[in-house]
């Protein structure tokens, strides 16, 4: 079997978020299992060293000469004119306003490779930038399967309808029963329409895509699909996200003890007073993650004895905030406003907690980097959070970390309250639950497994 995975970023060349540290790992445990797989990214600024393999032609707005190069197992879609850009997605100024012809043009390109190579059995593509896909390779006499994974459904590609031309499509696939949505063009629903398979991150949150509140406007157009649609956690990647052998912590280690050597030495090297638990989070900066409840919450969190180091990077209103009320307390927060993969790392195996207090979360992988990093994770009832975190329950120590189900300060600080309780009057027991957390098998393997078996579904005669 042989599977094109197109994605818009992957692990090591293009990261944003979660989507690139899957579609940089699970198409090598799907190798392992015997597919042959190939990743499809644009080639974006850094990206070198890669061989030249052909040119396409791909018609947008005008002709373009788009060449395809490779390295390893990765194909790279080379337009400088729309890739070789410093963002991925925009700069500070916000989404970069030709994304609709850059993301097109990313389609038409793989569609066109994948139709004139021929060996492809099943196209598997994520996310809107790359949902055309499944609709143009409809048009193409080419037996070939196709997967859409939903990463997140918050992010679905809203273009104005003036641009449509620009797909090449026929004016009938501008209605609301195909990519128009609400009067704009929709990407993502190109993806769920045409695909022969819909997937996504987790099973919870393939339930809950499916009503109103966490439909984002598709849930109607989900259900007409749910005989076809199946939630697959995410795994991770033990060979990057492992403390006994990251060679961008303080210390290797394997217990407790290792890990409070880290705790010590991340504190020293970011200034952080006496010994107050540590709240990590690790985060893109936007609504989405509980940046609001995080600010209204920030005094209390510190009242109550957290001591928090925070990494992360994206809305300017959240940044400005977290700013002014960090600048309030030397000693005890480390304000990171950044990306850097070094110090994630370190916060993963430095800190006591990690919060994640998302609004939503398709799968979340911050909760599963801290199991395996033996920290305990604080996270929202929501998505893949309920899917992979269970309360702890000191009685029988079953769980392994802290819920709170409604969207608030109070129900957040509540939960909070729970954790600071255990680090404050019962280390040992949080000795054993960071212990257990190290233990958990969120690996790849599983759900690799899974994927096969929707693939080879779609392949039976
Ligand atoms: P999402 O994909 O919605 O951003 P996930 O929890 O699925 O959220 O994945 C986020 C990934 O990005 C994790 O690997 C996390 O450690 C990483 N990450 C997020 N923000 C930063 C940052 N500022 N610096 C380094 N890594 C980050």
């Amino acid at each position: 079997m042989k599977v094109a995975f197109v994605a818009s970023e992957a692990v090591p060349y293009a990261k944003t978020g979660g989507l690139a540290d899957v579609a940089g790992t699970l198409p090598l445990y799907l190798k392992k299992l015997g597919i042959e797989t190939k990743i499809f990214l644009p080639k974006y600024k850094g990206i070198s060293g890669t061989t030249f393999v052909k040119d396409i032609e791909v018609d947008i707005t005008k002709k373009y000469h788009v060449g395809i190069h490779k390295k390893d197992d990765f194909y790279f879609i080379d337009c400088p004119e729309f890739f070789l850009r410093d963002g991925i997605y925009g700069s500070e100024k916000g989404d970069y306003p030709d994304n609709c012809e850059r993301f097109t043009l990313f389609c038409k390109a793989v569609s066109r490779y994948i139709t004139e190579d021929e060996s492809f059995d099943i196209v598997h593509c994520n996310d809107w930038q790359s949902a055309l896909i499944p609709l143009y390779l409809k048009f193409e006499k080419i037996s070939v399967k196709t997967v859409f994974t939903i990463h997140n459904l918050g992010y679905q590609g809203l273009f104005p309808a003036e641009k449509f031309p620009l797909l090449g499509l026929a004016r009938d696939y501008f209605t609301p029963e195909s990519l128009e949505f609400y009067g704009k063009i929709n990407f993502l629903k190109a993806g769920v329409l045409y695909s022969d398979i819909v997937t996504t991150v987790s099973e919870n949150y393939a339930k809950e895509i499916q009503t109103p509140e966490l439909g984002f406007g598709l849930d109607g157009v989900l259900r007409k699909r749910k005989e076809s649609l199946f939630g697959i956690i995410n795994g991770i990647d033990y060979k990057t996200w492992n403390p006994e052998t990251d060679p961008l912590i303080y210390h290797l280690y394997n217990d407790y003890d290792g890990k409070q050597k880290n705790r010590s030495a991340l504190i020293k090297e970011h200034d952080l007073k006496n010994s107050a638990p540590l709240l990590g989070i690790i985060s893109r900066i936007a609504e989405q993650k509980g940046f609001d409840i995080i600010i209204d919450a920030f005094d209390s969190i510190l009242d109550m004895g957290f001591n928090l180091i925070i990494l992360g990077s994206g809305e300017e209103k959240y940044q400005k905030s977290l700013s002014t009320l960090a600048s309030r307390y030397a000693g005890r927060v480390s304000l990171n406003i950044r990306f850097d993969n070094r110090l994630a790392h370190r916060i993963y195996a430095g800190s006591d907690f990690f919060l994640m207090p998302s609004r939503y979360e398709p799968c979340g992988l911050g909760q599963l980097i801290s199991l395996r990093y033996g920290t305990v994770p604080v996270v929202r009832k929501t998505g893949g959070l309920a899917d992979t975190i269970e309360e702890f329950d000191r009685r029988n120590n079953s769980g392994n970390g802290f819920l709170f189900e409604g969207y608030s300060v109070e129900e957040m600080l509540q939960a909070l309250s729970k954790a600071y309780t255990l680090y404050d009057k019962e280390p040992r027991l949080l000795k054993a639950l960071s212990e257990k957390c190290m233990g958990y098998d969120f690996s790849w393997e599983k759900s690799a497994v899974k994927y096969k078996e929707l693939y080879e579904s779609q392949l039976r005669p």
